[in-house]
């Protein structure tokens, strides 16, 4: 079997109709490089960020982060690297100094202050972190991807800042990136249905399945307890992520997803059929994947994804998407 994967290391990522799919990875820490190199990724879809400030007692430096960022770009040679600005809170909690601020205090940690409503509350936090980033992206294609928006507000916040630290580099004569790539995460369902108005202000999205079903069907992404109802087919959540997609088209941005949904062999042909291009998952799924999507027919897959959203319960959509996955070959 893995020698099987192997022989796809050079194959490319394309639909049997000819649609280039970008496959790349998620990353959270330096080891995930080895893992990373052995597949041949399209570089990294998501960097998270938080283990940065895991594990340590003190809040990390503009040098810490600038240090870790260097080495990975270095180590990507020339392939796009997304890093994620921290998403601390709910279920990613910082140890040391910092706990104290992401350790759930309310009684709806997932609601609460986390992501990047933390990193706006408290500028001292985020700024170090975006001149880090901004200084690595002199050495290396990086692109900044925003975690848990919902209002156009916090975007305009982040663009604001983003250019008054450009400035301040700038008067200090060191180097970054002018055009760096600013995206944002699509995980909160307000965000999907205003997607077209976030991509006015952004390079690209990236859906985050996993908060986003969190978010649409009001389950706890950590809670065992309703666990059963975390459903990635349900309709609402595959309405928002055609939107989110559709607003990317139509706004002519890239439209990625990093979510778990994007790694999972169930769903590769509903989402090449929902019109997704670019999919980010761990490492270890990538060969996967592509295995399965180059026997794929994109336009094919349309007719027939379109035909399962508009199945009125749940069995039929799940049958249709049963039969779409048999189909393979
Ligand atoms: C997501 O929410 O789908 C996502 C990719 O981010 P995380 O799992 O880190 O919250
Ligand atoms: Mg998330």
């Amino acid at each position: 079997r893995l020698r099987e994967l192997a022989k796809l290391l050079d194959t490319e990522a394309i639909t049997t109709d000819g649609v280039k799919i970008r496959l790349s990875a998620n990353i959270e820490i330096e080891e995930d490089l080895k893992a990373l190199k052995r597949v041949n990724a399209d570089g990294v879809g998501l960097y998270r960020t938080e283990f940065l400030y895991m594990n340590r007692e003190t809040v990390p430096s503009e040098q810490d982060h600038f240090k870790v960022y260097t080495k990975v770009v270095r180590a990507l040679k020339g392939a796009p690297l997304t890093i994620r600005t921290a998403d601390l809170g709910a279920d990613k909690q910082a140890t040391g100094q910092l706990a104290s601020r992401t350790r759930p205090q309310a009684h709806n940690p997932a609601m609460g202050l986390r992501g990047i409503r933390l990193c706006l509350s408290d500028t001292s936090l985020f700024i170090p972190q975006l001149r880090a980033i901004l200084r690595a992206s002199a050495r290396g294609p990086i692109k900044m991807l925003l975690p848990m928006l919902t209002t156009v507000a916090e975007i305009k916040q982040c663009l604001k800042l983003v250019e008054q630290v450009k400035q301040s580099l700038r008067e200090e004569n060191i180097e970054f990136d002018e055009k760096m790539p600013i995206g944002g995460m699509i995980e909160v369902p307000a965000a999907a249905i205003e997607a077209e108005r976030f991509a006015k202000h952004l390079d690209f999205l990236s859906i985050g399945t996993n908060d986003l079903i969190q978010y649409t069907l009001a389950i706890d992404r950590i809670d065992d307890q309703v666990d059963y109802l975390y459903d990635p087919l349900h309709p609402a959540v595959l309405t928002l992520i055609k939107m989110t997609i559709d607003a990317g088209l139509k706004s002519g941005i890239p439209v990625a997803m990093c979510g778990e949904m994007a790694g999972d062999a169930r769903f590769v042909r509903l989402l090449l059929g929902l019109g997704l291009t670019e999919f980010s998952m761990p490492p270890n799924l990538i060969l996967e994947t592509k295995r399965n999507l180059i026997t794929c027919r994109r336009a094919t897959l349309k007719k027939q994804v379109s035909t399962m959203l508009a199945a009125h319960t749940c069995e039929e959509r799940q049958v249709l998407l049963d039969k779409i996955n048999a189909s393979a070959p």
